[in-house]
């Protein structure tokens, strides 16, 4: 009997955050208005040089990537004046539940409903943002910053990123990348080699020659190579986002 109940109520706990997940997918892909984005930036090491960056964060320092974002809407169609606009929140300590590794789906699952438990504690931020974005800035003499990755159902994006302004540019390339999986936008490399995935991955896959590609399709984050690795993205301006990613993400019905 209790078992029954037990089973029950999280049926129909899933069920809720299932229904919620798609009405704010919904709300949040259908560019009518602006798309309100939360940008929560956290010191990931406790380092100095994470610290000393994001005290000197401001929202200016954002404006690339909603430029960016207003840009490619616009070339899609998209008839909105602000499709996207970024408010920088106040710094948070700690970032939210690590994701487990190959936890299965009941893990998957357990995970996403604690991260939503986690966000749904948070300050709340004006407007209320459709997409929360954790940024976590890391001390660059490390030489390495963990994976990033976007929480489609939650509209959560974890990006890690280098605490230097030299590498702004570079990280705005990987903070957009990890936006867009939060609106639903799959990745398009190949993940052994990272090389971009003919044609998805292709910002102009009808190019003639193929190779080499002028910019890079966000969502592969790398120019396709003509000999030797890809070339990771450098700054926005590099980048386009393609045909397919505009499809997922809504800029095309
Ligand atoms: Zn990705």
């Amino acid at each position: 009997m209790w078992k029954t109940i037990r089973i029950a109520l999280l049926l129909l706990v899933l069920a809720t955050v299932a229904l919620d997940a798609w009405r704010a997918k919904h709300a949040a892909t259908d560019w009518q208005d602006t798309l309100h984005v939360a940008v929560y930036p956290i010191n990931a090491d406790g380092s100095a040089a994470a610290a000393s960056r994001i005290a000197a964060l401001d929202r200016e320092q954002l404006l690339p990537i909603e430029r960016f974002l207003a840009d490619e809407a616009r070339r899609y169609g998209v008839a909105t004046m602000m499709p996207v606009r970024l408010t920088l929140q106040a710094a948070l300590t700690a970032g939210p539940p690590a994701a487990p590794k190959n936890a299965g789906m009941l893990g998957a699952i357990i995970w996403s409903l604690k991260v939503r438990w986690w966000v749904w504690r948070l300050p709340t931020a004006t407007p209320r943002p459709h997409v929360r974005l954790f940024v976590h800035y890391w001390d660059p003499s490390d030489g390495r910053v963990p994976s990033s990755h976007g929480l489609e159902r939650g509209q959560i994006a974890i990006a890690h990123v280098f605490a230097s302004r030299a590498m702004q540019r570079s990280n705005d390339v990987v903070i957009a990348h990890e936006m867009l999986h939060a609106l639903g936008a799959s990745d398009k490399y190949d993940p052994a080699s990272l090389e971009p995935i003919y044609p998805q991955g292709y910002a102009e896959p009808d190019a003639q020659p193929r190779l080499p590609q002028r910019f890079c399709e966000l969502m592969a984050g790398r120019l396709p190579s003509e000999s030797g690795p890809p070339e990771q993205a450098k700054s926005l301006d590099q980048c386009l986002i393609g045909a397919v990613t505009a499809r997922e993400i809504g800029f095309v019905k």
